[in-house]
């Protein structure tokens, strides 16, 4: 069988890599500790066999605010979240599925400006998310050795904030990984998507912070310090997390407030 180049995705995060002729040995993203290596053994696919066999969905998350799902569900079933803004559509974190239906939606709706991402366990195929609409991809520096496909696509940034106009704007807060960051976004009283630094409970009233959410591995209450102040100076009403709605709609400075020092109760051992 004639040998063939492909960009490989892991199936357990979805994470793509820079073309190889044999699937990576590894995927640098699950076997480290913040994730987990597939129990049944390393799997890799491609976008083109996924695109056969799975599809996207499309969910309304909030005003303005379109959550970007797949299924049936692949690698840690992250969902993207097209955030609506008078400058242009921002593509907020990646999914490992683009297929030709929503791409056509996506351009009628005047396609993306940009992609931002918030940490590695979103990476997922934002370059090519980010070649069918022509736009940058921004992650922060500190994340660099997290990008298995580079791409001229990638732009790093650095230090603690960079504006995205639009009244949109990236804060680098850290805890969860060096660079993981979160958009604010200063319409309507203000809304912050998450990802995984702010993860929204079940009871969507409530915050975690975490070096490593399936393993229980926890962050130091110095860190839930510094993450929380990050985003201090920050007006907003919404949080918009992780997962499908996974959204908390009122008093979320408070919310992040009173998590933060639950957390720290619990960790400096307040509740033993
Ligand atoms: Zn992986
Ligand atoms: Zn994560």
């Amino acid at each position: 069988m004639a040998s063939e180049f492909t960009e490989y995705i892991c199936t357990q995060c979805g994470t793509q890599y820079a073309k190889t002729e044999r699937p990576p040995e590894t995927c640098r993203i699950c076997a480290d500790e913040r994730q987990f290596v597939n129990p049944h053994g390393q799997q890799w696919t491609t976008h083109a066999r996924l695109k056969r066999a799975y599809r996207n969905t499309v969910h309304s998350q909030g005003p303005g605010v379109t959550g970007i799902g797949v299924e049936p569900l692949v690698g840690i079933g992250q969902r993207a979240l097209l955030v609506r803004g008078v400058d242009g559509n921002v593509l907020w974190d990646c999914i490992p599925l683009l297929d030709d239906g929503l791409a056509e939606l996506i351009h009628a709706l005047g396609g993306l400006r940009a992609i931002a991402v918030s940490h590695p366990h979103f990476h997922t195929c934002m370059v090519d998310w980010a070649h069918t609409f022509g736009c940058p991809v921004y992650i922060h520096s500190d994340n660099r050795q997290w990008v298995m496909r580079p791409d001229s696509s990638i732009r790093f940034w650095e230090g603690e904030t960079m504006e995205l106009d639009g009244g949109m704007t990236l804060v680098r807060c850290g805890g969860h990984f060096p660079g993981s960051a979160i958009l604010h976004h200063d319409r309507d009283g203000g809304e912050i998507f998450t990802g995984d630094t702010f993860h929204v409970n079940p009871d969507r009233r409530t915050v975690g912070i975490m070096y490593s959410f399936p393993n229980y591995v926890p962050v130091s209450a110095a860190t839930v310090r510094r993450v929380s102040r990050a985003i201090e100076s920050f007006e907003f009403r919404r949080i918009y997390g992780q997962w499908w709605d996974a959204v908390i709609t009122e008093g979320s400075k408070d919310s992040i407030c009173r998590s933060a020092e639950r957390y720290i109760a619990a960790i400096e051992g307040k509740y033993e």
